[in-house]
């Protein structure tokens, strides 16, 4: 099984550097493992200083957020409706620049990670949907839904293994 310490030992500069809190919930640690991959991948050679900065749940999706050298993560904003997050991103103005290009490249497959979550039960990592209970939104499979309807105990953060 993923853990998110094996994930840093194999991509340790992605975890060096200022960050403001990492926590990936179990059912999407496999999913951000191939992110981490897909990324080590892009970057190549010259990792260009990239780093997430956070990592957490919102609204039941995931929110990835990294930097790199020379650029920030992109504005964005949340909306909640009833029954989905939609989230928006303000994109910097696109130059012909190489390395734009990269970034670029970059925000599109952790977009295309972030919404993985939405769809996807943060317990298990099954098939799931949105889940609003007591006004706090998780994604959920059948089974979890179940669960935390009935106030179980759902197991979302790993324990932190490095301490
Ligand atoms: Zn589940």
């Amino acid at each position: 099984m993923k853990t998110l310490k094996s994930i840093k030992q194999l991509y340790p500069y992605q975890f060096e550097g200022k960050n403001i809190g990492l926590s990936i919930a179990r059912g999407w640690l496999p999913e951000f493992a191939e992110l981490c991959k897909t990324i080590d991948e892009l970057l190549g050679d010259n990792k260009r200083g990239f780093h997430w900065v956070q990592l957490k749940e919102k609204f039941g999706s995931a929110r990835y957020y990294w930097s790199t050298k020379g650029k920030k993560d992109s504005l964005r904003f949340d909306l909640i409706a009833p029954s989905e997050v939609v989230s928006m991103e303000v994109r910097q103005p696109v130059s012909a620049n190489q390395q734009q290009a990269l970034f670029e490249r970059i925000s599109k497959v952790v977009g295309a990670a972030e919404a993985h979550t939405n769809k996807h039960c943060i317990v298990c990592g099954a098939p799931g949907k949105i889940d609003q209970k007591d006004g706090y939104v998780l994604v959920l499979c059948d089974l979890h839904a179940k669960q935390r309807l009935g106030g179980g105990d759902l197991g979302i953060w790993p324990p932190d293994e490095d301490e």
